[in-house]
């Protein structure tokens, strides 16, 4: 999950820099997104406006399917990359909906009216009255939120359907599988296109970041599982993939032979800290003093710029917060629903 998606900067009266385009419909300037690749279109919206942090794809085909649309703040990129290249959207596939993963679902959808949206089942109701999407950001970010997400716009509930394991959704010429991958969140869907052997999985791994191998766990509130994400990764490592696809950032790298053990070691090195921590201190300040820290002496050794990076995806606050309502959720303190 991100923190500080960048919030497009208005521009008036000076000269556009280079690439950006006028959003008619907003009256603003915008930068577009940049697009990598044919098949997936990698869509980098760039976060606090460098590139390399956060990930949207386009599959083509005679359908084309955009997976994870990202913020709302960061849509009318997306969708000015999509106008520049002549790029439709069909159908939108939602692996979970975090405001940095699907926020932006609304205001693409509205750009292109005839696409679906598609999202796990237990998620699709926030789609069409963001209130409650909203509620739960403000909950983990404060009032902030959406200076940082941007605000969600409903979509009409007639378009929106709810994914379940191994459904498959029709392109034409391929179709792609949807895998249940709970952990990250509860309701979190992986998509697997067997035409390039591609698997798109949110945030089910954790998070890269360019320039680094290492895989930082995520593990926000509210309903992290380390369980379940446990599950789904040994689940998503038998699909035999030859290419990981993250939404933090690009393609896994080293690869499929070695990323799914790479995050399940991760996660599980990172929850031993805590639990450890969580022993020595009856404190919340201290084990959060002491948990960023604890968390980096767990990670491989890495550069600077690249644990800055990381921190920036995928903050060791938010993934205390994640540990601590997981916890509190299992000694019966919390209820799921909190
Ligand atoms: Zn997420």
């Amino acid at each position: 999950m991100n923190t500080r998606f960048h919030v497009p900067t208005k521009v008036f009266g000076t000269r556009r820099s280079r690439g950006e385009q006028p959003d008619a419909s907003a009256g603003k300037t915008v930068t577009p997104a940049i697009l990598t690749g044919t098949d997936p279109v990698l869509i980098d919206p760039m976060l606090n406006d460098s590139p390399g942090k956060s990930s949207s794809y386009l599959i083509p085909g005679s359908r084309n399917i955009l997976i994870d649309p990202g913020s709302a703040n960061a849509a009318p990129r997306v969708i000015e990359a999509l106008r520049s290249r002549k790029l439709r959207v069909d159908l939108i596939l939602l692996t979970h909906i975090h405001p940095d993963a699907a926020a932006g679902a609304g205001i693409i959808a509205r750009h292109f009216p005839k696409a679906e949206i598609a999202a796990p089942a237990g998620a699709t109701e926030r789609l069409a009255d963001p209130s409650a999407l909203v509620s739960d950001m403000k909950k983990v970010y404060g009032e902030k939120v959406e200076t940082i997400y941007g605000h969600p716009a409903p979509i009409d509930a007639v378009r929106i359907s709810a994914v379940e394991d191994g459904d498959s959704f029709d392109l034409g010429d391929r179709s792609i599988a949807a895998i249940s991958s709970p952990g990250h969140t509860a309701a979190h869907m992986s998509f697997f296109d067997p035409e390039t052997s591609s698997l798109f999985c949110g945030d089910a791994l954790g998070v890269q970041v360019p320039g680094s191998s290492v895989v930082r766990p995520s593990t926000p509130p509210w309903d992290f599982s380390l369980e379940d994400s446990l599950a789904s990764i040994e689940k998503l490592s038998r699909l035999g993939a030859d290419t990981v696809y993250l939404a933090h950032y690009g393609a896994a790298r080293p690869g499929p032979a070695e990323i799914f053990t790479r995050a399940s070691n991760a996660l599980k090195s990172w929850h031993r800290s805590f639990l450890k921590k969580l022993e020595q201190t009856d404190s919340d300040e201290d084990l959060s003093r002491q948990f960023n820290a604890c968390l980096e002496a767990s990670l491989e050794p890495i550069a600077p710029s690249v644990r800055r990076d990381l921190e920036v995806v995928s903050p060791a606050w938010l993934n205390l917060a994640g540990l601590n309502a997981e916890q509190a959720r299992l000694s019966g303190r919390l209820s799921d629903a909190a």
